[in-house]
């Protein structure tokens, strides 16, 4: 449900004239952060006092520590004027296929470097933003094949330069998208436990014969297989919401963001699935950045580290 601190889906002029300046831009963020009630970094107290200055500047009367609603957050160390951050979500919110950082540098100015390295930490919020309640109701899964341009020889060539990713998605409801390392029952279970309820109504694949010793033990009769060959839809036995979140996904790979490094696939993976699970909520623009702003620091270290390093941290 929208909160008072919402702002209603607006138009690209309606949010360079609501949010002009640094001043404008970080009120909305204290707001976002604190309701109002700024919490002292250092001692937790929420007694502070405004200094003022450029940033806002806050001293905690408890312990008198200096801050501001940057401390601790992706806007610590960003030389980026907010109103640009506040742009950056708001394209990265409403670009139904996707944008690029290229398209971003470009219409944002500054160094493509820059452009990337915002849009990747936006992103990484946005992966909080799907939340980690599990998938409910009825779910379909299934899978697809992303990047690689070049044919391999022989059989199954083709897709060694590729990456499969796996989708399961709510049928009206919530999307979650996986890069998995192969297409084995064990990596499909694997995604399915940490993504999906036990408790779902029923789960759909298509005939892959590796979704049988994946799902049949999780979910036994709840467990459902489509016969592509014979019919199209059985009744409520299909794949046809995730095979459209599919096209929407190649989209925008093909529409906007042209090469997608197969590291940082699964933060395209979480912006897409962010963007479909949120699609009726008029506040995501709010959302998106309330996450911004409670995510705590990322550093471009952080950001280009292989996946394992990601992992392990
Ligand atoms: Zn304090």
């Amino acid at each position: 449900m929208p909160t008072i601190t919402d702002v209603p889906r607006m138009t690209l002029p309606e949010l360079i004239h609501r949010f002009p300046t640094e001043e404008k831009c970080l009120a909305y963020l204290e707001h976002l952060r604190w309701g109002g009630k700024p919490v002292c970094p250092k001692c937790r107290k929420r007694d502070a006092v405004r200094v003022g200055g450029r940033d806002a500047v806050l001293r905690c009367r408890a312990c008198n520590q200096q801050f501001t609603v940057r401390v601790g957050t992706v806007f610590h160390d960003s030389h980026l004027p907010l109103a640009k951050w506040f742009i950056a979500v708001y394209l990265l919110c409403e670009s139904k296929k996707g944008i690029s950082a290229c398209q971003l540098h470009r219409m944002l100015g500054g160094s493509y470097k820059t452009a990337w390295y915002l849009f990747h930490r936006i992103r990484q919020a946005m992966m909080k933003g799907i939340g980690l309640d599990k998938l409910k109701g009825i779910v379909e899964i299934d899978d697809t094949w992303i990047g690689g341009k070049k044919p391999g020889i022989g059989r199954g060539g083709y897709r060694q330069h590729k990456s499969v990713v796996i989708g399961m998605v709510e049928r009206g409801g919530r999307l979650q998208l996986a890069v998995l390392p192969d297409l084995t029952s064990k990596s499909i279970q694997k995604a399915v436990v940490q993504r999906i309820s036990p408790h779902v109504d029923m789960i759909v694949s298509d005939e892959l014969n590796a979704y049988v010793p994946a799902l049949g033990p999780l979910y036994t009769k709840r467990y459902k297989r489509i016969k592509h060959a014979y019919t199209y839809v059985q009744g409520d036995v299909h794949t046809n919401t995730v095979e459209g979140t599919f096209s929407l996904l190649k989209r925008g790979i093909i529409g906007s963001w042209h090469h997608v490094s197969i590291k940082h696939l699964q933060r395209y993976l979480e912006e897409v699935a962010f963007r479909y699970s949120q699609r009726k909520n008029p506040a995501l623009f709010s959302l998106t950045l309330k996450n911004l702003v409670s995510t705590g620091r990322i550093t471009f270290k952080d950001l280009t580290a292989e996946p394992e390093e990601q992992q392990a941290a």
